[in-house]
């Protein structure tokens, strides 16, 4: 079975079609400015060059209409017809409570996706788009949603509780969610392969980071922590993102800078973290070309990310007895060499030591940590697309 998997942003819309027989990429692209001038589609069939087209698209309806064009089109095309596509499956970013696993959407699965706008307003609404123009689109063809928050809801009350007031739960389901959960199940389970181990009796650290940033505590098959909270602000230090904070500091600064509780709070996800700190810039690799120019911010940036990842990798250590590995995945945690050493480096008292010469890789499965170190240390390059496509595939096979 070929499978569309689509991701759809405000104003892009990433997608990819995978063979499920062998798990294959037959193609992949991008939409960017869908809604605004120069609208572009940029498709790549694997093996071949870019095609890169510039066109008018109103919304993203017309955006899925492009791609499909392109995945039919004689030369970069993958398909002959539609009908080729046997499934196509839809990253959406919140899910609530009400699922825990990926979904054959339904209307009552876009109900429920409605009903999270508030829970997510920047990112289920384009989500909710996408999923709409393709049904326009593909109107036979069955669509499957796959929840960033869906691994992680297997977390205890213990945990995703915050001790406010019981009613703020009840009321406007105020708690932690987690997010990046494709991600971390897929490292997880992969961790499980590399090690020989069964999925459901290993304990794994996975550390998912990349301009957005995220760990969770994964013990015997099901998340039972994640850094994360009731948005994508929380836990750890991000690209542009301050991670966790007291919650005092917003009505401090509130005061302070005389801007509103939003104002502060868009300062907390758009200028915080990397950027915040380094006054440089939110892209690591530029934080640590300063860095080693000697710049002392940005050694200051690189030092206060490593301490918040380690402070998460201790805490999951103690919540899970122990662990068996910790992954890196993600733009940082598949590139940054430097980064995975310092957040591994005194850590030999609690089983964990990266060989600096294993390290010396980027962006290949691989383990990364002394032959005599407890804990095991892996570098699993993220693949969320497969995700979303295996599961869109195993739910449609069955129906
Ligand atoms: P992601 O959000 O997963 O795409 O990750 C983006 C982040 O990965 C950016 O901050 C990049 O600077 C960082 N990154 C990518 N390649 C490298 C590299 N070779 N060294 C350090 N950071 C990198």
């Amino acid at each position: 079975m070929k499978v569309l998997v689509v991701n759809c942003g405000s104003s892009s819309l990433k997608y990819q079609v995978l063979e499920m027989d062998d798990a294959s990429l037959l193609a992949k692209g991008l939409v960017e400015r869908i809604g605004i001038d120069g609208s572009v589609i940029k498709h790549e069939k694997t093996g071949m060059d870019k095609f890169v087209k510039e066109t008018p698209m109103k919304n993203h309806t017309e955006a899925i209409g492009h791609v499909l064009e392109a995945l039919m089109d004689a030369e970069y095309g993958v398909v002959k017809s539609m009908d080729e596509i046997g499934a196509v499956g839809h990253r959406v970013v919140h899910a609530g409570e009400k699922y825990a696993s990926s979904v054959l959407i339904t209307e009552d699965v876009m109900n429920a996706l409605e009903e999270c706008i508030d829970l997510a307003p920047l990112h289920n609404p384009p989500n909710i788009m996408g999923i709409r123009a393709c049904q326009e689109l593909m109107p036979k063809t069955p669509m499957v949603g796959v929840f960033d928050t869906a691994f992680h809801q297997t977390m205890t009350p213990e945990t995703y509780l915050y001790a406010i007031p019981y009613e703020y739960y009840e009321n406007y389901k105020v708690r932690k969610y987690g997010f990046h959960g494709t991600s971390h199940k897929y490292v997880a389970e992969r961790a499980a392969e590399m090690l020989g181990k069964d999925f459901k009796d290993i304990k794994v650290i996975t550390c998912h980071l990349g301009n957005g940033a995220s760990c969770a505590a994964v013990k015997n098959g099901i998340c039972i922590d994640t850094s994360m909270g009731f948005t994508p602000l929380d836990g750890l230090v991000m690209g542009t993102r301050s991670g966790a904070i007291d919650p005092a500091v917003i009505t401090f600064l509130k005061q302070k800078e005389k801007i509103s509780a939003d104002d502060v709070v868009s300062v907390l996800n758009k200028k915080s973290g990397m950027l915040g700190v380094s006054g440089i810039s939110s892209d690591f690799r530029d934080v640590e070309k300063a860095a080693e120019e000697g710049n002392e911010r940005c050694k200051l940036a690189i030092n206060i990310f490593a301490q918040r990842v380690k402070s998460f990798i201790g805490s999951y250590i103690a919540e899970m007895n122990g662990a068996d590995a910790i992954v890196f995945t993600a733009g940082v945690g598949e590139n940054d060499i430097m980064m995975r050493e310092l957040i591994c480096s005194d850590m030999d008292q609690i089983g964990i030591k990266v060989d600096p010469k294993k390290n010396n890789i980027r962006g290949e499965e691989t383990v990364i940590s002394a032959d005599d170190s407890k804990i095991k240390v892996l570098l699993i390059p993220t693949n969320e697309e497969l995700m979303i496509a295996r599961d869109t595939a195993e739910i449609v096979a069955a129906l």
